[in-house]
């Protein structure tokens, strides 16, 4: 449908009184002046004012293989004229089970047991609710505590938002109470001055293993962690912090959940980072976004043969597992997310992500030579530009907390879009981006934080 521009003075009235956004700061709901987008090719989207700008952030760590692809819309148009929708309950359908098939393939180990589910929340309350299962089913109704750690986004759901770790969300909802833990910041730049990255390292391994001794293991059910902590800021810990936690999680019986709900689907340059990347093979697996490139919502928790075996035939004790959502395995999810699949391998995505990688990165480490800039980091193709407008100090707290909004909005204005977190700018653009788009949008990243630099002088 082709809007004026006109329509949208009707339309955001509408948006502001009809549609209630995540997030939404009450304060001024309603009062919103939200950008429209509306079209969207490859890695720009359009806004209502026809401005192509670069999706900086690919949607919502999402759309892997970029907009506006034909061959994914119509194999989700055909799926919808030949079967709209089955019932996972009562029936089952060839396309989800392919694509079971086809994940199971793709994922370390014996992570072979898909359970399909509406988004990342969704899959990360599944893992929760599946180890608590399986936990009274082997008869230890005690072994629940999940440990997590602070800056962690693990979703929106009840269970999934009382394991995140970021305490300005916490303030106004309720989380379950008892039934999480968090770790301190694992971030390498906030370690104490002197201190050496091995040391930090050490600290941090120490840290889970400390909890779990407090806590009792027999009280620990599992440890979840994102492999990179994406909606925190983008934090990379320091290198073998997986492996060893891991070691820890096995010695005292508790279960690893990697989230991999932002870096799977080739956002580090492999189908999932845990084994590839980190080298671990997790229990439980929970993914979602990129699964489908964000052309439809669909989720997966995906769980090992071994933990499956613990609680199935005889050793069930005739439990189910009453779990699940209406559009678990939706057909028309599915067949986007085969076809995503497809695609990816088809293009040589993986392997065209770690051939540009190199070059995103070493771009976003010169951006730590702005002044305002205090640390960079990422890996693959997503990163974060984190600020200090006071240069003598690194607490968030002390520094202007409209910097990343700043630079975001002088982004804009030249072309791209940026997710703005407090003093933090992050991004992980469509995994299609080529060699001259990267440094198209660095080159921008540039300008804004020297206009934002002038701002604050
Ligand atoms: N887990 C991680 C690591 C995420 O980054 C997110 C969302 O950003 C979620 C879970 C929640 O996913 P969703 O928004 O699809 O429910």
């Amino acid at each position: 449908m082709t809007l004026r521009n006109s329509d949208f003075d009707e339309i955001r009235v509408w948006d502001n009184e009809n549609f209630v956004h995540p997030w939404e700061g009450m304060e001024h709901i309603g009062q919103n002046e939200r950008t429209f987008t509306e079209t969207a090719d490859g890695i720009y989207v359009t806004t209502e004012a026809g401005k192509r700008l670069i999706d900086g952030p690919a949607g919502m760590w999402c759309v892997q293989i970029g907009y506006g692809n034909g061959e994914i819309a119509d194999a989700m148009a055909t799926q919808a004229r030949d079967m709209a929708y089955f019932s996972p309950f009562n029936n089952a359908n060839s396309v989800p089970a392919r694509l079971a098939h086809e994940i199971a393939k793709r994922t370390p180990g014996d992570l072979n047991h898909v359970f399909f589910t509406t988004g990342g929340s969704t899959a990360v309350d599944t893992a929760i609710r599946f180890v608590h299962f399986r936990n009274n089913i082997l008869g230890r109704p005690e072994k629940k505590i999940v440990i997590s750690r602070q800056k962690a986004y693990h979703g929106s759901t009840f269970l999934a938002a009382s394991v995140s770790g970021k305490e300005r969300d916490k303030g106004w909802l309720d989380q379950a109470q008892g039934m999480s833990y968090f770790l301190p910041n694992v971030n390498p730049y906030i370690r104490p001055e002197g201190m050496s990255l091995q040391a930090f390292l050490d600290e941090k391994v120490a840290d889970l293993e400390n909890a779990i001794l407090e806590i009792g293991a027999d009280k620990v059910a599992a440890f979840i962690a994102e492999p990179i902590l994406a909606s925190g800021g983008v934090i990379v810990p320091p290198k073998g912090y997986h492996k060893r936690c891991l070691d820890i999680c096995r010695k005292y019986d508790v279960l690893y959940i990697s989230d991999e709900v932002v870096t799977g689907w080739g956002r580090l340059g492999h189908w999932f980072a845990s084994e590839d990347v980190f080298d671990i093979v997790p229990d439980i697996i929970t993914t979602a976004k990129g699964l489908t490139s964000g052309y439809v919502p669909m989720g997966a928790c995906i769980i090992s043969d071994a933990l499956i075996d613990s609680v199935s035939g005889e050793k069930s004790q005739g439990a189910t597992f009453s779990n699940g959502y209406t559009y678990s395995g939706h057909p028309v999810s599915a067949i986007a997310a085969l076809k995503n699949i497809e695609i990816f391998e088809r293009e040589g995505i993986l392997e065209h992500v770690r051939e540009v990688s190199p070059l995103f990165q070493e771009r976003l480490t010169a951006l730590g030579d702005f002044p305002i800039v205090g640390d960079t980091r990422g890996m693959g193709l997503v990163g974060c530009v984190e600020c200090v407008v006071d240069s003598n100090s690194e607490d968030s707290l002390d520094l202007d907390k409209t910097v990343g909004a700043r630079i975001d909005h002088h982004c804009q204005e030249l072309g791209l879009i940026l997710r703005p977190i407090i003093n933090m700018c992050v991004f992980s653009p469509p995994l299609i981006i080529n060699v001259s788009q990267i440094n198209q949008m660095f080159d921008i990243m540039e300008k804004g934080i020297k206009l934002t630099t002038e701002d604050l002088a």
